[in-house]
């Protein structure tokens, strides 16, 4: 039987990531000569869009591009993985979303980010696509855009009773009662540590930080842990997932890789378990290429790992 192709929500932010590699970072006033530039799109938003839709899901992304010679490079890149971009808006009193991501031969990295157009988004741009959030299996959110057309976002999707997973990245120490009361809430390490106010740096450490956060509010709360593996509590039960064994090259993206291939699986329906291990295949996948949208995998090779 062919899987169900469930329609997924993504409200978030869409950046050009311009990568430069050099031998080592510069410091404060020195001028430095680089290897090499590289333009790569990004942003929490465009990226967990670009994996739900690899995964199988019939993905809208709702957000913003600036007046400038990125935003069609970006607008282009949505449309290439089948993504509609009917509730992209372009501002024109701003430049698109970047991020300068300088990475050392070490690995060692410097990331400045300019929200720009992504900072531009207001809730009553939200309100303009309440129509097809209403209509979605997930909404699917992160951080990096303002925080009050995020709640909105949960408010319509609430109305509607379409389930709302956040990625609640960049990190924030508190979540306002809408953020936390999202149907799934799915931190990485540092971002849980941030919430329980305690290091998550074990399993028994994210184990400990599950009751703290559901005490906050969090329904259903699943807390990646890299190359540890994933951990799921449905508020009754809390289940540790192994990580699929890869060979990890560069983990950039393996988050939002997790959050597009949940949404995809939630939205047909699967238990949070089964989803849960679903995406974390999508995520050691991701994790063993190079980039954030380019390392995004398919449907097929995420359910060839999960049947391994
Ligand atoms: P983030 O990118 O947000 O920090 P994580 O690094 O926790 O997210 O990765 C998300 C998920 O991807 C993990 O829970 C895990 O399932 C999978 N994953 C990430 N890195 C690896 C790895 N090195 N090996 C196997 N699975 C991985």
């Amino acid at each position: 039987m062919r899987d169900k192709v469930p329609k997924i929500a993504v409200l978030g932010s869409i950046n050009m990531d311009i990568v430069i590699k050099c031998m080592n970072l510069p410091a404060p006033g020195e001028t430095i000569t680089a290897r090499s530039a590289l333009e790569i799109p990004g942003g929490k938003g465009a990226n967990q869009a670009v994996s739900a839709s690899r995964a199988g899901g019939q993905v809208a992304m709702i957000g913003r591009l600036g007046d400038d010679g990125y935003s069609e490079k970006l607008w282009n890149t949505l449309n290439h993985d089948q993504i509609s971009t009917e509730h992209v808006i372009r501002t024109h009193e701003s430049a698109s979303g970047i991020a300068i991501v300088a990475v050392e031969d070490s690995g060692e990295n410097a990331i400045m980010v300019v929200p720009g157009a992504n900072g531009q988004v207001t809730p009553k741009d939200v309100d303009q696509a309440a129509a097809t959030i209403g209509a979605a299996d997930i909404l699917l959110l992160q951080l990096e855009i303002p925080i009050d057309a995020v709640e909105r976002a949960i408010c319509i999707a609430a109305d509607a009773d379409v389930p709302v997973i956040l990625d609640p990245a960049p990190i924030m120490n508190t979540l306002s009662d809408t953020l936390i009361g999202a149907d799934v809430i799915c931190p990485n390490q540092a971002e849980a540590a941030a919430l329980a106010g305690h290091p998550v740096d074990t399993i028994e450490a994210a184990i400990a930080a599950v009751p703290l956060l559901h005490q906050r509010g969090a329904k259903q709360v699943i807390i990646t842990l890299g190359r540890m593996g994933t951990i799921v509590s449905d508020g009754k039960s809390i289940e540790s997932i192994p990580p699929f064994q890869v060979a990890a090259k560069d983990t950039t993206a393996a988050g939002d890789a997790f959050a597009g291939a949940l949404a995809v699986r939630l939205g047909q329906n699967a238990s949070l378990i089964d989803a849960a291990v679903f995406a974390s295949a999508a995520g050691a996948i991701a994790a063993t290429r190079v980039g954030a949208q380019p390392a995004m995998p398919r449907r097929d090779e995420i359910k060839r790992l999960v049947q391994q």
